[in-house]
């Protein structure tokens, strides 16, 4: 047997270091909320495996509908022999999406794969190239991805020249103290003088920010992004890769603004831990793509159909919505009660269950304590916790809890956290 170290050890000269990771444990199994590493040491998981599990580690009815799927096939390949699953598939996604008129689907594998399809399909349905992206804002790591990425580090610094046509305005967070109205101004100031409404195939935006920190967009922000996108014939999409599937109490964050986006991307917890990635969107976009110019090998994998089926499904039957209602509410009045006794917890912001604790030197918001949220993380590790940090200051705690999780569970982990704070 190996423990933590022996695998760190090995992963050091085996792994690129572009990978990363924030805990050195190396994990043996997974079960809902928990995990068990190499050594037989347990964690609660209050990362998901970053927004992936929101119906828990090793569902039994995903891992049911993956078994059962590993019997009859693999791999026909959905562009050579396809098969009536994604069809399926594509018919529920249509159905959940918050888009009244007739929608198509068009299945991927990661997040980043369903956004640079979200654009593509933007792109041949305008005939126009640009795209207006958000600072702070985070859409994955291919070229496409990055160029759209708002935040700078770790993610862009040195990989460029990124892919042209790509503008970015401000993303109205409190912090910067960006109000709506100058970020709808710098969105203008975009169009006078960078590059015109006419030339703008798509308007890309996170409902609620995820890496760039738990930011939500309010309801008023995003219908006057609906109204420009009208005005000027621009495709408005949201990406929902960190958002969807109920982590905020709606199956997709925009429902909260009442707001008919064009496009949806969704990965993560689209499949309960398998990869697949989803671009949904009105079948008068997604139509306008020429047979072959979308999709790839392994797009729409059958392991990862079965999943998300089962998915679906859970959702519906489990009450997701109510429950990160629930586990909001639960977890925002601890913190809130936590920040009492600390001064080191700045601003608690949530929506449904996708929750941010800041933390700052001596209760100064202006004053990001990255340290500080970095040691929080590694003590956290120590005591059996699993947290994940964000923000452009790299100063927030973001809670991604398995909406599945029974009270109790997360009640341990934030007794856990508690004693955390006690030490760093
Ligand atoms: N878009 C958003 C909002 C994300 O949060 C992420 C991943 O964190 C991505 C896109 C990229 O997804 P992936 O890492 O699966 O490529």
């Amino acid at each position: 047997m190996q423990t933590n170290q022996q695998w760190q050890a090995r992963r050091e000269a085996a792994v690129t270091p572009g990978v990363g990771n924030s805990l050195q444990v190396y994990i043996a199994k997974a079960r809902n909320a928990e995990l068990w590493d190499v050594e037989g040491r347990r964690y609660i998981d209050f990362a998901s495996g970053i927004a992936v599990l929101n119906t828990g580690h090793n569902h039994p009815d995903v891992m049911r509908a993956v078994q059962a799927q590993l019997e009859c096939f693999t791999h026909p390949c959905f562009q050579v022999t396809p098969y009536g699953s994604y069809v399926e598939l594509a018919e529920k996604l249509n159905a959940l999406v918050p888009i009244a008129e007739p929608t198509q689907t068009l299945l991927m594998s990661t997040g980043a794969e369903a956004v640079e399809n979200a654009i593509k399909v933007a792109r041949i349905a305008t005939g126009r190239a640009g795209v207006i992206a958000f600072r702070g804002g985070f859409h994955g790591r291919t070229l496409l991805g990055m160029a759209l990425t708002g935040k700078v580090q770790p993610y862009k610094k040195g990989y460029g020249p990124f892919p042209g046509g790509i503008f970015h305005a401000p993303y109205p967070v409190s912090y910067l103290g960006i109000s709506e109205s100058q970020a709808l101004g710098a969105l203008q100031g975009i169009f006078a003088a960078d590059v015109s409404p006419d030339d703008v195939a798509a308007i890309i935006i996170e409902p609620v920010q995820g890496e760039g920190g738990f930011y939500a967009a309010s309801p008023n922000f995003m219908r006057q992004l609906r109204q420009l996108c009208d005005e000027h014939g621009i495709v408005l999409i949201a990406d929902e890769i960190q958002s969807g599937f109920c982590r905020t109490g709606k199956t997709f964050a925009i429902e909260h603004s009442g707001v008919e986006p064009d496009l949806i991307t969704m990965a993560k917890s689209l499949a309960g831990g398998f990869p697949l990635s989803a671009v949904v969107g009105r079948a008068s976009l997604m139509q306008k793509a020429q047979a072959g110019g979308l999709g790839g090998t392994y797009a729409g994998s059958p392991m990862g159909i079965a999943a998300a089926l089962a998915v679906v499904e859970i959702i519906e039957r489990e009450q997701l919505n109510q429950r990160a209602q629930q586990q909001g509410e639960q977890v925002v009045a601890f913190l809130r009660q936590l920040a009492t006794q600390y001064d080191c917890i700045g601003d608690i912001r949530h929506l449904g269950a996708m929750i941010a604790m800041e933390l700052v030197e001596e209760g100064d918001a202006q004053r990001p304590a990255k340290a500080l949220t970095q040691a929080l993380v590694q003590e956290a590790g120590r005591q059996g916790l699993v947290l994940l940090a964000c923000g452009v200051r790299a100063n927030v705690i973001r809670f991604l809890i398995p909406l599945t999780a029974e009270k109790e569970i997360v009640s341990e982990g934030l007794n856990i956290l508690s004693s955390c704070l006690q030490v760093v």
